[in-house]
């Protein structure tokens, strides 16, 4: 045992900070954790879980419209903005609770204030306590940037003021181009929002593979979101009855909100790691080698705080990893490839692999498959959204490279299909597989024609 008050000391309860505290007191480390917010972090707090509930609550109103073609007749739906917040305050607190409470079931002693590291082996406490521990685990997240380089930025919100918001905007302006940007573009469309999103770029997500970027563009202009393409974004100021963004092509887009989604910056700030040694890019994400350790050997760091992936389950992996290499005597390194992810717009993007683009980059021959059509449920709703499905195969061996989805539940079969990939499947396994019809997943193993083959540049 070591002849610190703790073997480990984990800043930040979020999904990371709060795995690997769980997992190294199971393994037998006396831990404790620093938690200056609520435990769950981004995800739990302001991120996942209540986008997820936001992306609910606004789905309705398509589902009310699609069923009159089913034969339902109702009243004008009427939304109430209090009545979602409140439930959501409800259930984000019910499950902040729970990640604290598997916390003190593992046995890990809990400081909820603000820590500092005053040394590779002392943490300093808001309250002024200090405490000494073999091993810090740095997991202290990120937060929504506001650095646009636009005037006025103090009169705008960001994602952690959209959960909070008094009334629902009638007019929203959304500067970004990314996943936060397009998920509260649908969800406050969905509400009844007018809006407009503000983007530098030709096209969205970049990124993303290149067909599902022209989809959910398409899609967005069908529902009647406004996109401003190529727009810088000069300023924001306030108007008599609100805010209003102003391009630098001078444009002036009035609205009773303007949201930032400009990408998330690491919370390293005042921290106190370069009393450590911790090196840090300037950007401040800490630097980790493959195994999540910084420049100080005794301290390592995960989750969004490094910028390697900013997703929750990665943070939870990474965690894993760390647990398993310092107290399970296995060195784990996180692996960074194939992880599956989804875009919450309506409907969805489901992505797994790699991008047609990203494939020819790479030096990959490929073979493309790719499908359009109009779902089943959208008949008789009369609803016009198509959805697309895409497999990215490796023309020397037939090996699934990315399968990229654009279609209702596409997070749900990027998942499934993950498993697929990470097993090495080829198209020839994939079409060797038994359809379950009728449904959307089923078009992933029926598509027999090859749309392209491509050979990478020069
Ligand atoms: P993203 O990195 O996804 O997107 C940022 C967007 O802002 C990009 O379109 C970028 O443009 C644009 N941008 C960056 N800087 C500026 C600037 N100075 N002025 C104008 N535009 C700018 O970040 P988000 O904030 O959307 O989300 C942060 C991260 O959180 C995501 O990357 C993701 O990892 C995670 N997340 C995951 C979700 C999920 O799993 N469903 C949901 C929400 C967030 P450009 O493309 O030109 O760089």
């Amino acid at each position: 045992m070591s002849g610190y008050d703790f073997d480990l000391f984990v800043i930040g309860a979020g999904s990371g900070g709060v795995r690997g505290a769980r997992v190294s007191a199971q393994m037998g480390a006396r831990v404790a954790i620093a938690e200056e917010n609520g435990f769950g972090g981004t995800c739990v707090m302001r991120g996942c879980i209540p986008k997820k509930l936001f992306v609910y609550a606004a789905g309705f109103a398509e589902e009310f419209e699609d069923a009159r073609g089913y034969g339902w007749e109702l009243l004008p739906p009427r939304f109430d903005w209090p009545a979602l917040i409140a439930n959501k305050d409800r259930e984000i607190a019910r499950v902040s609770g729970v990640y604290r409470r598997v916390l003190e079931h593992a046995g890990v002693a809990i400081f909820h204030e603000r820590a500092f590291v005053k040394d590779a082996h002392t943490v300093r406490l808001a309250s002024g306590r200090e405490i000494s521990a073999e091993t810090l685990l740095i997991a202290t997240g990120g937060y929504p940037s506001r650095q646009t380089g636009a005037e006025g930025a103090e009169c705008c919100i960001t994602s952690d003021d959209a959960f909070h918001l008094e009334k629902l905007p009638r007019r929203i302006a959304i500067v970004g181009g990314g996943y936060i940007a397009l998920e509260f573009a649908h969800i406050f469309h969905g509400m009844g929002a007018e809006v407009t999103l503000v983007y530098r770029g030709t096209k969205v997500l970049r990124g993303f593979d290149d067909d599902l970027r022209d989809a959910v563009q398409d899609s967005l202009r069908a529902k009647g979101i406004r996109l401003m393409l190529e727009t810088g974004f000069e300023r924001c100021k306030k108007t008599a009855d609100g805010v209003a963004a102003v391009t630098l092509a001078g444009e002036i887009i009035e609205a009773d909100q303007v949201m930032l989604a400009i990408g998330r910056l690491p919370s390293t700030r005042g921290l106190g790691l370069e009393n450590a040694g911790v090196a840090m890019r300037p950007s401040g994400r800490v630097e980790v080698d493959l195994y999540s350790r910084t420049s100080a050997p005794n301290i390592y760091a995960i989750g969004d705080v490094t910028g390697r992936i900013e997703l929750t389950p990665v943070a939870i992996h990474e965690a894993m990893c760390f647990a398993r290499t310092v107290y399970g005597g296995t060195p784990a390194a996180p692996e960074h490839e194939l992880v599956p992810t989804a875009v919450f717009t309506r409907p969805e993007v489901g992505t797994v692999g790699m991008s047609e683009e990203r494939a020819l980059a790479l030096g990959h021959t490929i073979d493309i498959y790719r499908t359009s059509f109009v779902p089943l449920k959208n008949t008789l709703s009369g609803r016009r959204d198509r959805s697309m499905m895409k497999l990215v195969v490796d023309a020397a061996n037939q090996k699934v490279l990315g399968c990229h989805i654009f279609g209702p539940e596409a997070g749900e079969m990027a998942q499934l299909a993950a498993i697929a990939l990470k097993m090495g499947a080829t198209k020839e396994q994939i079409d060797a597989t038994i359809a379950v019809h009728p449904t959307m997943a089923e078009e992933l193993v029926t598509m027999r024609t090859k749309t392209a083959t491509r050979a990478p540049a020069g």
